[in-house]
Order: structure tokens, then sequence, then C-alpha cells
């Protein structure tokens, strides 16, 4: 998966890394496993999907931008996989999630790795979550229609932010924090669920 990241493009030797360390095919259901390391989408329940590790790997690379990623909030946990690979280039993240089952699958896929700076909350994510912000990097796993003001509130002087923007036609928007000033970045094409309000 790693070598097939590196000919996609991925450049950053700690997301390649940290993509080799964390074992994808242990957040999807066993009749997917053979298809985990495939460059893929994968349902993991109640309409989700776990993002392409392509997808994932660019995300986070971009919000590294060469930097540390200091605090995370990542909104839309799914299923864990991707707070995991956070986890080892972060040094907090807080993971929330709407949907409560699959905020406990994510809970029990990653209470084996023993990940002890990854904190998981149930909670609608586009309001961020104030009780821990500000952050020095926001990554959102959702399709907002628009950047969730909230967010942007909480990032920190120098913090970063990626999200997925659009309806039928999305893109990754990276959202640099200088001073008072916000700069806009837009990069590829993507698609994601929708980034849904409130919690169930
Ligand atoms: N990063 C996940 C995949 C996320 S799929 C992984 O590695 O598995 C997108 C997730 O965002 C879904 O689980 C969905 O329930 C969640 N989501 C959508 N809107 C949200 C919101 N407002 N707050 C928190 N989570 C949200």
């Amino acid at each position: 998966m790693v070598e097939r990241l590196r000919t996609q493009g991925i450049r950053d030797e700690r997301v390649l890394a940290a993509m080799q360390a964390v074992p994808r095919h242990a957040f999807v259901d066993e009749g997917l496993a053979f298809s985990a390391y495939d460059d893929t989408p994968l349902p993991i329940g109640f309409q989700q999907t776990i993002s392409q590790p392509f997808v994932v790997a660019r995300m986070i690379e971009l919000l590294r931008s060469g930097r540390e990623l200091g605090r995370t909030l990542e909104v839309g946990a799914g299923c864990g996989y991707q707070a995991a690979v956070l986890s080892l280039l972060a040094t907090e993240v807080y993971a929330v999630e709407r949907i409560r089952a699959l905020l406990d699958r994510a809970r029990a896929n990653l209470r084996p790795l023993r990940l002890a700076n990854v904190r998981l909350k149930l909670a609608d994510g586009s309001l961020g979550l104030p009780e821990a912000a500000p952050f020095d990097t926001i990554i959102v796993a959702a399709a907002a229609i628009g950047l969730p003001p909230a967010l942007k509130e909480q990032l920190a002087p120098g913090g970063r932010l990626i999200i997925p923007v659009g309806g039928a036609e999305q893109r990754l928007l990276l959202i640099e924090r200088q001073g008072g000033t916000f700069r806009e970045t837009w990069c590829e094409a993507v698609r994601f669920v929708p980034l849904i309000g409130g919690t169930d």
C-alpha cells in the first residue's frame, strides 16, 4: 500500500511511515479484510465509509505542510482508522463522531493499539470541540457545504485546517491561520459523505 502511495505522489516520509504502521485491516469487517489495503473507500456501516488510503495520506500531508501536527481535532472519527494514523504524528488527537454506534466501534478498534494520545467523543463536530480548543490542526472527514465558522475560530495562531467542501462536486480546502487572517488554498477533487449537524 505504501509503495502505491509513493507512486501516487505522497512525499511526506512521516505520513508514509504512519500509514505503514497502522493495520488498516483491523478497522474493517472481517469479510472486507482482503480489500483493506486496496486504494478504495470501504463501508463501515451506517452508510458511512472509511476513506481510501490515498485520500487519508494526502489530507494529512497537506495538513502537515512539513510541520508538526501538534494538537489535532478530527471531525468524523468513523471506525477510528484515521485517528490511529494521526496519533502517530500528533501530540494529542481529539476525534469526534456524531453516530454513537460508530464511536463505540472506533473505541473497540483503537483499544488494542494502546494509543495513549487519542481521545474520542460523541459530538457534532461542525461545532468543533470548544472545551479542548484551540487546535494546531483540524481535519474534517465529511464534506461541508461551507466552512463551519466554529472550526475556523478554534484554530490556534499558525494553525491549519483541511476540509472537503461541496455537494455533488467537492474539493479539499486548506485554511492556514496567520494572526487574524485566514489563507485559503483549494486542492484536489474528492468524494466524501456529508457533514451532518447534531448527534444521534
Ligand atoms: N475518518 C473515518 C471515516 C469517516 S467517514 C475513518 O477513518 O474511519 C465520515 C464520518 O463523519 C462518519 O462516521 C459520519 O458519521 C461522521 N460525521 C458526519 N457529520 C459529522 C459531524 N457533524 N460531527 C461528527 N461526525 C460527523
